[in-house]
């Protein structure tokens, strides 16, 4: 399933307001609580009203909301918080404010992550969904953190001692190191790493790449752990080594 990218870059009103599958019971899902916004102008936007040609679309806000699960047996609350602004409702000349989230904790999750993940691989990737809403370089170092617990998960080697010495291995070398045991995941980890790294070097990434590292990170979740993928992988290679069933 790869990333909902309409969910993480739609914006919201009091009117029209999505309900997002809520992480915690998996069975309900989030929906804003209209009373819990809480939103003002921003003040640059404040003091641009002074401009002779403002018009209210030139408002910036900053909002915190809470949405509720409405899942009775669950009623887990996320906050949210990010910017809005004012619209034009239909073609009149009235105004509403939008909001767009760029923190939701607990987020939806992002992708799938198999029940098999170990706490410390799950919590990094809370973390790396909680932020890929607005803030993609942080989310990128969560992702890179969930990566390091799951070559951990998966017992691969941290270090070696060479000439009486430890020496810590890179997250690189740990995964080329998995290649042994899943050259799929391998590779696919690989590719994530390329784009965690290209945030440290430039400083900043984008959403989208963000997005991708997710849609990596869940085709290598998903080879390693689903046992359906496995199987249907072995039973083929099977059939096309007897040349029929
Ligand atoms: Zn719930």
């Amino acid at each position: 399933m790869p990333v909902n990218q309409r969910n993480l870059r739609d914006s919201f009103t009091k009117q029209r307001s999505p309900a997002w599958p809520c992480p915690t019971c998996k069975a309900g899902h989030l929906r804003i609580d209209k009373d819990s916004i809480s939103a003002k102008a921003t003040a640059e936007s404040v003091a641009a009203q002074d401009h002779p040609a403002w018009d209210p679309d030139w408002t910036t806000l900053r909002f915190v909301a809470l949405a509720v699960c409405d899942n009775t047996d669950c009623l887990e609350v996320a906050t949210i918080k990010g910017r809005g602004g004012l619209q034009p409702i239909g073609q009149s000349y009235d105004y509403q404010e939008f909001y767009t989230p760029e923190y939701f904790d607990p987020s939806p999750a992002l992708i799938i992550v198999p029940e098999q993940c170990k706490s410390e691989v799950r919590s990094e990737l809370k973390m790396a969904f909680a932020h890929a809403w607005g803030d993609p370089t942080s989310s990128s170092a969560h992702i890179r953190t969930a990566t390091e617990r799951l070559l951990d998960q998966l017992r691969i080697q941290k270090s070696v001692t060479a000439k009486g010495k430890r020496q810590r291995l890179t997250l690189h070398r740990r995964i080329e190191l998995l290649s042994v045991k899943n050259p799929e995941a391998s590779e696919l980890l690989l590719a994530v790493k390329w784009i965690g790294n290209a945030g440290v070097h430039s400083g900043a990434l984008t959403q989208q790449e963000v997005i991708d590292a997710l849609d990596l990170l869940e085709g290598a979740l998903s080879s390693l752990f689903d046992p359906h993928a496995n199987r249907v992988k072995v039973l083929a290679k099977r059939i096309n080594k007897r040349r029929g069933p």
